[in-house]
């Protein structure tokens, strides 16, 4: 017997009892074996008791209700009978709750996830606060299983078939107004006196004023209740799905079949088939990657080095693409005061628009009131010239990408601010070193490397230069974590790790282009390997000045495997101005909802032939992906990054490498490094000697891998 309960029974003497869910030495309530285990003990108690007429579940943790079952349980996951075993031990755990002789609450009053959401389902009634973080989901397909301890039956019986398809297969998380709207939470009450209000309702049904919910029938619905209706929706479902994730994630197709059973054939079939997948699905590959990438992006959050506290105002000089952005991230995301400053009145103009634009996304994505979007714009302060800058104790430069007009910026700041102020240059290709030695007390002068665009892209690198002071670092990394991105921390080198890396994937796609690969077909074949955009896509988004003087970087550092064709950029990109996506016309021309067709004068100013014909995948991929399997051997060599796994999570949020190939390294891994060797060798014979491969990798393939030298 644990020494004090997870589960703390309560009874008063009118009959109403509480169960309070408290699992020690934890910030938020989990199902742990221990936790799960305990449960089970307080039901077996709770069946012998006659004196309760209403049990309220409740928890301790202020900011957890439940948050679902322990992810290290589904890691020890290696057989799928233990899986099965698993789902069916919870299942019958949550319907000995369901059975219990007296109606029970669920008092959501903070986060409630997977297992959390799965045992309120289970309740007799569901009240939720109205806080505004609250948040309430099923995210187990995230990790590449689905709900398996009764919520792929139940969820459809309380809310109906096509808001459950929704809810398990993206596994979303919802707002309490949103789970109310839907039916998945009986009532929304008052976060302030919350468990007044839960008292009340639970004595209104003590005394029987609240009749039992009956289940919601969902045949009663027009397009649920007859099978031709009901096949409508399954179908749609699937085709949302396939073009969702392309069939590379099993759990929602799966999620699809075993929700159809539950609601054609009844629960008792549904119980069986979601304890069946769920073993299978949790000891599948894609799921132990998705289990690891989960893995690395909380370590990614948390982090590791000295706390420090964000800086309290912050400057933005230059209010291009990026700077805008930066700008509207501290001051949305971040909740920060910003001074936004150019020397252009127009790119002020211009990023304060870009800025409202953003924040209207918000708005319509019901993400912000206009109260708050106000209140946010009015954070960011623009300015000609760098008055008031003196007060803001953090400066993101993010002016245009020369030397010398950064160094200026950054001796005229030296000169106005505080020594304190961390100064810090968003330059995607120049050495912040160089950029410091030129500054006033370089040390505290460092890199955040933010990635375009800004709102989406969940990584920045932080980049120390030799001088940096650490306490600088610390800063610049709280300050980054304040803006809801995950920092990496990597070493001042061309192009830091992901633009180093990616650089492979964009200049290989040229050679296959001048070879005679279609655009489409390279574009498609990356696609279908699970990135989300292909590289020629690719270059046109970060635009073809950017990307052709970044690649010049790197071929400078690294000519001997970077190589850019020699082709005559200038006249086919530069001179009329086509320079991507941002000017309408590049590889592709660009029309308007996002619609692409390969442009083809660029391919005849370049003196390509225009293809049509589709390559092969298999080597396109090879091609694209096993030089970067190489550098990414050559950084971890050099100490860019100091392990495999902060790599795989730079490459997964900053370059879509897609998660459920696990990251770049544990997917080289997974191949063998012997064979992505003699394949390099191969292709280094037939296409040149840019395949060679290194040193590096020969000493990780000796080693045992990335993730075991
Ligand atoms: P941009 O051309 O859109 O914006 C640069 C802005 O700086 C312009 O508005 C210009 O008027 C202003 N400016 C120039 N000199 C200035 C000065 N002395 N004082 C104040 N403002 C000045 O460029 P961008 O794409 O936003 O890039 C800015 C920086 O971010 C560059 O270092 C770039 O390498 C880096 N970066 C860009 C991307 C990207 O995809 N665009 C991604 C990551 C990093």
């Amino acid at each position: 017997m644990a020494e004090r309960p997870i589960f703390r029974l309560d009874v008063a003497a009118d009959g109403l009892a509480t169960l309070c869910f408290d699992l020690p030495g934890s910030r938020v309530n989990l199902f742990t074996r221990e936790a799960l285990e305990d449960l089970d003990r307080a039901l077996s108690h709770l069946r012998e008791r006659d004196d309760i007429g209403c049990l309220v579940l409740l928890s301790a943790k202020p900011d957890s209700f439940c948050h679902g079952a322990d992810v290290s349980l589904i890691a020890s996951l290696a057989q799928a009978e233990a899986g099965e075993e698993g789902s069916r031990a919870g299942q019958a755990l949550f319907r000995s709750w369901e059975e219990l002789p007296f109606p029970t609450v669920a008092a959501i009053h903070a986060a409630c996830m997977g297992g959390g959401t799965e045992l309120s389902l289970a309740s007799t009634f569901r009240l939720a606060s109205d806080r505004e973080d609250l948040r309430i989901g099923l995210p187990e397909v995230r990790l590449g299983i689905l709900p398996g301890w009764g919520g792929c039956v139940r969820l459809p019986r309380v809310v109906g078939l096509t808001d459950a398809l929704e809810v398990i297969l993206t596994g979303k998380s919802l707002p309490g107004a949103r789970a109310a709207h839907l039916g998945l939470v009986d009532a929304l009450l008052p976060e302030h006196g919350f468990l007044d209000h839960v008292r009340r309702f639970a004595t209104e049904v003590l005394h029987g004023l609240r009749p039992h919910r009956p289940e919601r029938d969902f045949r009663e619905l027009l397009l649920e209740k007859n099978p031709l209706g009901r096949r409508i929706v399954f179908d749609q479902a699937r085709k949302r799905t396939m073009e969702r994730s392309r069939g590379k994630y099993p759990a929602p197709l799966r999620a699809i079949e075993v929700i159809r059973v539950g609601v054609e054939d009844g629960a008792a079939a549904g119980f069986d088939a979601e304890a069946r997948a769920l073993g299978e699905l949790a000891a599948g590959t894609v799921s132990k990657n998705l289990q690891h990438v989960f893995a690395l992006t909380q370590g990614g959050k948390r982090g590791t080095g000295p706390a420090a506290l964000p800086p309290r105002r912050v400057g933005v000089v230059g209010a291009g693409l990026m700077g805008g952005a930066i700008a509207h991230q501290a001051a949305v995301a971040g909740g920060l005061p910003v001074r936004l400053s150019d020397i252009r009145s127009a790119a002020l103009v211009q990023g304060m628009s870009h800025a409202s634009k953003l924040v209207y996304g918000r708005i319509k994505r019901r993400r912000m009131t206009r109260a708050e979007a106000r209140e946010a714009m009015a954070r960011i302060q623009p300015c000609l010239g760098l008055d008031g800058f003196e007060r803001s104790e953090l400066i993101v430069e993010a002016v245009v990408e020369d030397l010398e007009v950064k160094r200026q910026v950054f001796r005229e700041l030296a000169e106005r601010v505080p020594e304190s102020t961390v100064l810090a240059t968003n330059t995607s290709s120049l050495s912040v070193e160089a950029l410091a030695e030129t500054t006033p007390h370089p040390e505290r002068v460092l890199g955040l490397h933010f990635f375009n665009p800004v709102h989406r892209i969940p990584l920045v690198e932080v980049v120390a230069g030799a001088a940096t002071d650490p306490e600088i670092t610390a800063r610049a990394t709280a300050f980054v974590r304040r803006l809801g991105k995950t920092p990496v921390a990597v070493r001042d080198s061309p192009g830091f790790l992901v633009n180093r890396l990616l650089i492979f994937y964009l200049t290989e796609s040229m050679w296959l282009l001048g070879e005679g690969s279609a655009m489409e077909a390279i574009d498609e074949a990356m696609l279908e390997w699970g990135f989300p955009m292909g590289p020629v896509a690719l270059l046109d988004r970060v635009g073809l000045d950017i990307g052709i003087k970044v690649a010049r970087v790197l071929e400078d550092a690294f000519p001997e495997r970077v190589v850019l064709p020699e082709w005559d950029w200038q006249g086919a990109f530069f001179e009329p101005g086509h320079l991507g996506e941002k000017t309408g016309r590049g590889f592709y021309r660009h029309g308007p909802g996002g619609k692409r067709t390969p442009d083809g004068e660029a391919l005849r100013r370049l003196a390509i032939p225009s293809h049509s014909g589709s390559g092969d995948n298999g080597s396109i991929t090879e091609r694209l992906v096993l030089p970067m399997v190489d550098e990414a051997a050559r950084c971890l060599a050099e100490g860019v990054v100091p392990d495999a796994a902060t790599l795989d999570l730079a490459m997964i949020l900053g370059a879509g490498f897609p998660p459920f190939r696990g990251g770049l390294c544990r997917w080289a891994d997974h191949q063998g490094l012997d064979t992505l060797i003699a394949a390099l060798e191969r292709l280094a014979g037939t296409l040149g000697e840019r395949f060679r491969p290194s040193d590096a990798l020969r000493d990780l393939a000796a080693g045992g891998g990335f993730y075991r030298s």
